[in-house]
């Protein structure tokens, strides 16, 4: 019997794309550096995408991350700016600003409240996690939010489970499942802390892998009947 519920925030529980396009338009707007366009969101989704990739492999350190990805996105687009520290912090507080929930995710934590314990393990910076967890109303659903950044250690890792574990006692393997939609921090953090995993692929997507995946779900919906 699940006891025990690790949501991951980004793309399980909150609609990461809508707040990264809102967020990165409103720099644009504020910097004055024109429009970006639909072609440019997305090139800048998958630049970002690999540097939190690179991070979660230990190659870069998170200050490299928030920095690196910025100055790649504005070299590809040959948008001469120097400002990229400030575009980032700007761009961390944007993220924060207005709330984007997947489908039936919220209507899902809410029936689960009470039933099981429900904590948020998310990966990402202190200022945008905690303030979308916030503006979002799922800090007072959750029994508490584990934010990487004040952790001190990112998903996959086992430091970061085991810090966990520290606040919120021992995991037992059968009864607390952690529930995200990418393999290599998520699903990947679960089997690393050997826990019940459950995947969150809405696009129905068929990567090879040899982790361990317990549960396989379209919508978030689905972990009410897993846990029934
Ligand atoms: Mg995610």
């Amino acid at each position: 019997m699940i006891k025990t519920l690790l949501w991951d925030v980004d793309g399980t529980l909150l609609d990461f794309g809508k707040a990264e396009e809102y967020g990165i338009r409103k720099c644009f707007e504020i910097f004055s550096l024109g429009e970006c366009t639909d072609e440019m969101l997305s090139r800048y989704s998958l630049i970002n995408k690999k540097y939190w990739e690179m991070l979660e492999r230990g190659e870069l350190t998170k200050p490299q991350v928030l920095r690196g990805r910025f100055e790649e996105f504005f070299k590809t687009e040959c948008i001469g700016f120097d400002k990229i520290d400030d575009f980032n912090l700007e761009y961390q507080y944007r993220l924060g600003d207005k709330v984007f929930f997947c489908d039936n995710a919220l209507e899902t934590v809410q029936s689960l409240k009470g039933k099981v314990r429900q904590y948020a393990v998310t990966n990402g910076t202190f200022v945008a996690q905690s303030r979308k967890l916030s503006q979002s109303g799922l800090d007072k659903i959750f029994d508490d939010v584990f934010i990487s950044d004040k952790i001190g250690f990112e998903k996959p890792s086992v430091d970061f489970f085991n810090a966990v574990e520290e606040k919120i006692g021992k995991f037992n393997s059968r009864e607390t499942m952690i529930i995200g939609d990418s393999l290599t921090s998520d699903i990947r953090g679960g089997n690393n802390a050997n826990i019940l995993c459950c995947w969150y692929n809405p696009k129905g997507d068929k990567p090879k892998t040899s982790l361990k995946i317990d549960y396989e779900i379209t919508n978030i919906s689905q972990v009410i009947d897993i846990i029934e």
